[in-house]
């Protein structure tokens, strides 16, 4: 009698079955374009000085950055790129925005 665990084990073994996730073999690496409906809806621009930013959480509008935000993180390969949470780890610019920016803390 074939058990579910054995079956799962057999199938694994042969490859039949990934072992990872979709969502997790997703490319961290990719960078976000401006045609991503995630980047269109957050207003996401590479160059943050053609943004219009408003003052938030008591920051200027001027100092606001994808470099200082929440959501990024300093990429080790490209120190100019950096993932962003917001948009599911994709690379942004650090010297971009978007709508979402936060403070980093
Ligand atoms: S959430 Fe922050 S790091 Fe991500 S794109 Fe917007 S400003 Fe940049």
């Amino acid at each position: 009698m074939t058990t579910r665990r054995n079956f799962i084990k057999t199938t694994a073994t042969l490859g039949l079955i990934p072992l990872v996730p979709v969502s997790m073999l997703s490319s961290a690496a990719e960078q976000i374009t401006g045609d991503d409906p995630a980047a269109k809806a957050l207003r996401y621009v590479e160059d943050a000085t053609t943004a219009v930013r408003a003052d938030k959480m008591g920051v200027a509008g001027a100092d606001q950055l994808c470099s200082n935000c929440q959501f990024y993180t300093v990429s080790g390969s490209n120190p100019a790129l950096g993932p962003c949470m917001l948009f599911q780890n994709k690379l942004v610019v650090g010297a971009g925005w978007c709508f979402g920016w936060v403070p980093k803390r």
